[in-house]
């Protein structure tokens, strides 16, 4: 990069906020997909006027930039594929305002999800969408994925919850969209724009979200299957049944054995599968809403239905769901987790699938995942060195990502396009579909300089 531009970012963010080093920037080169590509600058944004003055250095320049939030992102978003700058935000991470009488927070991009709950708990509030990367991942980049969790179930998804974004255009325009009434109708509804919208479009700076009153009470239980099937098709019943458990998350063994070894969290090595189950609200309610689940679960060859007695039993019946894909990354050297989504009503049908595509191809997998909302994230277990069984775990991704389009599913649920899944967008909005977010990249960018390369190729780009 010229010294005169590197000169022109130092004024901008200040010595100690840009580097330029290469071994200063390698933990920038990735994310958590298996690429790494290196930018020629690192740049550490604390102000919007900062990033505003950056774009308009950048467009000036034809400088690609590309936002970075704590790149935990699955699908290769943050990763700086034509190299130029990486915009890190994680050092814009202040609470701008509580607001509990009207139930919103207002915070900096860079803020930490799980920092919301230990605010807004004061006021008996809660932030619903809670990715199993909540420790660690910004608000900015949930927004940027429009990332799910373990409560979408019940709760929805981050773009449930944004109210208003400050944003910052492509040629440094700073806009703030989006308001903070509960209901808002003047113009397009352009903050939603920006949910999933993959740091292509903006750089979102501030975001305000909606907060819900946590729930009286909840109860949670751990359902124990002898068959893959029964699991799958005790959540098609349950839903089918009229409840809608705030948490329905999945196993399978693969899963189980994987975590069991990685820690002990008391799970069953030969279960075929298991569910955890949670379901929130009035405290009768949510009882007799977990009575039902158990009346579901025992038709489909349970072999144990163990509920949460009290507020401990429940957190060690969750942890091994929350270690699940460290203890799966431990079984091989490598790991390519997918997110295809389907309806309720065919999990079972993918859960066959899945295992058959993996059989087929000689891959380990493991199954795991958001099972509730039809979010499973099977787990292909690899060692990349190993040339000849990374051809087949790709043909096996091939077909997994046409099992979910042909089951009227979605190549993905919560982790985004980015890299990864690029091949096979077209697959499922067709040419046209391509056709029309080209044209609004092109409004939005027109010189193709906010995170290049991502989500599709621009005419001509490829
Ligand atoms: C262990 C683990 C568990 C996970 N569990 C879940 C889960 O349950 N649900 C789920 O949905 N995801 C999950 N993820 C994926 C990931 O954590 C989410 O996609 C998360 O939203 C990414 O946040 P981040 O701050 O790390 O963003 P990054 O990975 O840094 O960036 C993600 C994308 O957002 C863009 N971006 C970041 N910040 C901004 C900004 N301020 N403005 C514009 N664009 C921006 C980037 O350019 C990139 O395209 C998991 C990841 C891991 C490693």
């Amino acid at each position: 990069m010229k010294k005169s531009i590197i000169d022109e970012l130092v004024s901008i963010f200040g010595q100690d906020n840009v580097l330029t080093e290469r071994e200063d920037m390698i933990a920038y080169s990735y994310d958590a997909a298996p690429v790494e590509i290196e930018p020629e600058a690192v740049v550490f944004a604390t102000t919007t006027e900062q990033i505003s003055q950056l774009m308009k250095l950048a467009y000036r320049e034809e400088i690609p930039v590309t936002p970075r939030g704590q790149g935990s992102g699955l699908s290769g978003g943050s990763i700086p594929l034509k190299s130029g700058i990486v915009l890190a935000m994680d050092r814009m991470k202040n609470l701008i305002e509580f607001d509990p009488n009207n139930r919103l927070i207002t915070i900096e991009a860079g803020f930490t999800t799980a920092d919301i709950d230990p605010i807004v708990a004061e006021a008996n509030l809660f932030y619903p969408p809670d990715p199993g990367s909540v420790a660690f991942s910004t608000i900015g980049g949930n927004v940027a994925e429009n990332a799910g969790g373990l409560r979408g179930l019940k709760y929805g998804v981050t773009k449930d919850y944004v109210k208003m974004l400050k944003v910052v255009m492509p040629q440094g325009d700073i806009v703030t969209l989006g308001s903070k009434c509960v209901k808002h109708v003047a113009g397009f509804n352009s903050e939603l724009m920006f949910v999933g919208s993959e740091g292509l479009l903006g750089i979102m700076t501030e975001v305000t979200l909606a907060l819900l009153p946590v729930p009286q009470h909840r109860e949670s239980a751990l359902a124990i299957f002898n068959s893959l099937d029964g699991a799958a098709q005790a959540v098609s019943d349950i839903i089918a049944a009229g409840v809608t458990p705030s948490t329905m998350e999945f196993m399978d063994n693969a899963t189980i054995n994987a975590v069991q070894n990685f820690k002990d969290c008391g799970l069953p090595r030969d279960a075929a599968a298991v569910l955890l189950i949670e379901t929130d609200g009035e405290e009768n309610s949510a009882k007799a809403e977990m009575a039902i689940v158990e009346e579901q679960v025992q038709k489909n060859d349970l072999r144990n239905f163990a509920r949460a007695q009290n507020s401990a039993e429940r957190d060690a019946l969750f942890a091994g769901r929350r270690v699940a894909l460290n203890a799966l990354a431990s079984v091989k050297p490598n790991l390519i987790l997918e997110d295809a989504t389907v309806k309720r009503s065919v999990l079972p049908d993918m859960v066959r699938g899945i295992i058959a595509i993996a059989e087929k191809h000689d891959i380990q997998v493991g199954i795991f995942g958001h099972a509730g909302d039809g979010n499973l994230h099977p787990t292909f277990l690899i060692d990349q060195s190993n040339k000849e069984e990374m051809a087949r775990c790709h043909k096996a991704v091939d077909e997994l990502f046409q099992l979910a389009i042909d089951l009227d599913g979605t190549i993905s649920g919560e982790h985004g396009i980015g890299l990864e899944k690029k091949p096979y967008l077209q697959n499922q909005i067709g040419a046209s579909g391509i056709k029309l977010l080209q044209d609004l990249k092109r409004m939005f960018d027109p010189k193709n300089l906010l995170n290049p390369g991502k989500m599709f190729d621009m005419p001509g780009e490829a």
